[in-house]
């Protein structure tokens, strides 16, 4: 076998499934047909979620020292502000990162693929996929260098990261179901001023349409997004000049258009494929899914499912779990695209709908709605879940299983363990839980109760246990975010919970460990994930 894992495609999606396989020890060959890393900004927000996970890698302070930090939303319509939400105000208690993350595509890609190198990865550029054949055990590609030459290769497992119109996915035949928008959007970085709130997303909304407006880093930098009118929908070779004329009729006369550095048309389409898995291959990120970037999800949910997939992958190939176990991959992550996919649809169909109703719904109704419901917390709590990522569950997977029932306010299995601040130790400092608990192990979480001769030692490195000493702050910790005083969370690498009840019973633990994670004990003991 001439690698464990071939990833193919090294944009984001690729970079973060290298990331956290190579850092687990597997050996992964990444191709990309590009000859080099995209210098274009693309996609512009990271959610709160990615955050998490790169701290988990130790590339946030990077990413937050290079970004801008988008601290609200203000929604404008008829030349007025409708409604602002503070983002910060409705994540605080959720994350570490109650914001969005204003850093462009290419510096995501940067950040990640410095990090691959300094942990021993590396990415063979000018390297095309052009077929695959899969056999019993493994998988047979063909591979095409830049003159021409192609080599085969054999690979465990194959990983389609490969964008919109993936190789892999063709090759293995799956449907990617849905269809193109007629409109055609713009994108464009400029340094202009306006009537924007600096350093906040501004949405303007008009009967025609809309303009999305991120602050960028640097002064009165901007990053717009828009429909481009009909006119000039097909037209070649467009450039800016020729949109900034609508830009002023349309929506704000006050804009001051200094620069452009970055121009781009893009026809958006809304598809998802129906599988995410054929035998030995899997098809993360735009392989897998389309969709507008209404909410800036694209980009964030690609990494999430390397995220999913990185530490399951690893688990299988090292033989510390059994093949099941990836099962779950499709199983957790096609609904996750799917609701996606139907939300941005619909919000997408809303805000770019021509019709005379729908630009009155937009201006009058929408913007009402809008300035209504972000007065209220609960709201702007429930939008900031969903927008964040954080709010992304798999209570229905196969691996979330509770012994008992908890209370329905408390975290069920299958959703994201919550952001705890803890004193590990009577009179100990208060430490953050997320960068405590690390995401190479499962972290077993006991409230109330004793872990003293758990019997799960078998496990060796692969579970952490950690037991919440009895205090009034951590009372209060876990109260706030409704944890039973007496409980137990098992909590998997990704930082789903996994297995959780009120009662600890170490036999049940170690039970789900090896039936529903499908982890092979003798190998487990032996090393680190
Ligand atoms: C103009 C524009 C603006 C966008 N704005 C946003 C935004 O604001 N927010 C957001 O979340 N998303 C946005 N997106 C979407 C976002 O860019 C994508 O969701 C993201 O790039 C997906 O990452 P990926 O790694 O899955 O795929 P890609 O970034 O497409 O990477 C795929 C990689 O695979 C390589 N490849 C393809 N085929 C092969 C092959 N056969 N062999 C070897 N290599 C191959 C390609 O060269 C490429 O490097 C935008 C997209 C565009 C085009």
């Amino acid at each position: 076998m001439d690698t464990d894992v071939l990833v193919v495609g090294c944009g984001p999606t690729g970079l973060m499934l290298a990331n956290q396989l190579v850092r687990r020890g597997i050996r992964t060959l990444v191709i990309d047909r590009h000859a080099g890393p995209s210098l274009e900004t693309r996609a512009l927000g990271v959610q709160a979620r990615t955050m998490e996970i790169y701290a988990q890698l130790d590339i946030v302070d990077r990413a937050l020292a290079l970004g801008k930090r988008g601290t609200g939303g203000n929604i404008w319509a008829d030349g007025e502000r409708r409604a602002r939400v503070a983002l910060s105000d409705a994540g605080d208690q959720v994350t570490p990162y109650p914001f969005i993350l204003i850093l462009g595509q290419d510096d995501n890609e940067r950040i990640m693929g410095e990090n691959l190198h300094a942990i021993g990865g590396s990415v063979e550029w000018n390297t095309e996929l052009v077929d695959l054949a899969q056999q019993g055990d493994s998988v047979t590609a063909e591979l095409k260098a830049a003159d021409g030459s192609q080599r085969r290769i054999s690979a465990a497992w194959v990983a389609g990261c490969d964008g919109a119109r993936s190789t892999v996915r063709e090759a293995c035949g799956i449907t990617f179901a849905g269809a193109p928008y007629e409109h055609v959007f713009f994108v464009a970085d400029t340094e202009m001023t306006g009537s924007m709130v600096p350093d906040e997303v501004n949405v303007y909304l008009f009967r025609k349409g809309f303009h999305l407006l991120f602050p960028m880093r640097g002064k009165d930098h901007w990053r717009l997004v828009a429909i481009l009118p009909p006119g000039l929908r097909d037209k070649p070779d467009l450039k800016f000049d020729e949109v900034i004329p609508v830009l002023h009729k349309d929506a704000t006369e006050n804009l001051h258009i200094k620069s452009c550095s970055w121009f781009s048309t893009y026809r958006i389409h809304h598809r998802g494929a129906v599988r995410f898995r054929d035998g030995r291959c899997f098809l993360l990120g735009d392989a897998a899914h389309i969709h507008s970037p209404v909410g800036a999800q694209g980009m964030n949910t690609g990494l999430q499912d390397a995220y999913n997939l990185g530490w399951k992958l690893a688990l299988v190939v090292k033989h510390q779990a059994k093949t099941e176990l990836i099962d779950s991959y499709e199983q957790e992550r096609l609904p996750v695209a799917h609701a996606l996919l139907n939300g941005t649809d619909r919000a997408f169909r809303l805000v770019v709908s021509g019709s005379w109703v729908a630009g009155l719904l937009r201006t009058k109704v929408l913007a009402r709605i809008a300035a209504f419901a972000v007065n209220r917390k609960t709201v702007q709590r429930r939008a900031f879940r969903i927008v964040s990522q954080t709010g992304i569950r798999y209570r229905k997977s196969s691996l979330s299983k509770s012994l008992e029932q908890l209370p329905k306010s408390a975290p069920q299995a299958g959703d994201r363990f919550p952001w705890l601040r803890l004193k590990l130790s009577a009179g100990g400092p208060v430490e953050d839980m997320f960068q405590k608990a690390c995401d190479l192990q499962f972290n077993l979480f006991l409230a109330g109760q004793s872990s003293a001769g758990d019997g799960l030692s078998e496990f060796g490195h692969l579970l952490r246990t950690w037991t919440i000493a009895k205090d009034p702050g951590n009372d209060r910790e876990l109260e706030r975010v409704q944890i039973p005083a007496r409980s137990f969370y098992l909590v998997r690498p990704d930082g789903y919970v996994g297995l959780c009840g009120m009662s600890f019973d170490s036999a049940s633990v170690k039970s789900y460990l090896l039936r529903e994670m499908r982890l092979t004990v003798h190998h487990a003991a032996a090393a680190t994930m």
